[in-house]
């Protein structure tokens, strides 16, 4: 969603959030798409369930104020 880096940012790597984009109340029993995934940060991921109904990335990149480091 970002392009945070965990490994550039902590030395860590693989910290990420994968993020279905259709709540998987709404999806039908079956396989998750690939296109039904996000991969974010947990800074990212977090505000997005904030929301009811949750706020996908886009809506989240619209209201941010600040840019992220
Ligand atoms: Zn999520
Ligand atoms: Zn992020």
């Amino acid at each position: 969603m970002c392009g945070f880096d965990s490994r550039a940012s902590y030395g860590i790597e693989g910290v990420v959030d994968v993020h279905h984009v259709l709540p998987l109340n709404q999806r039908g029993e079956g396989i998750t798409a690939l296109e039904d995934l996000v991969v974010g940060c947990p800074t990212c991921h977090r505000p997005l369930h904030t929301q009811k109904p949750v706020l996908t990335p886009e809506q989240l990149r619209q209201r941010r104020l600040a840019p992220f480091l």
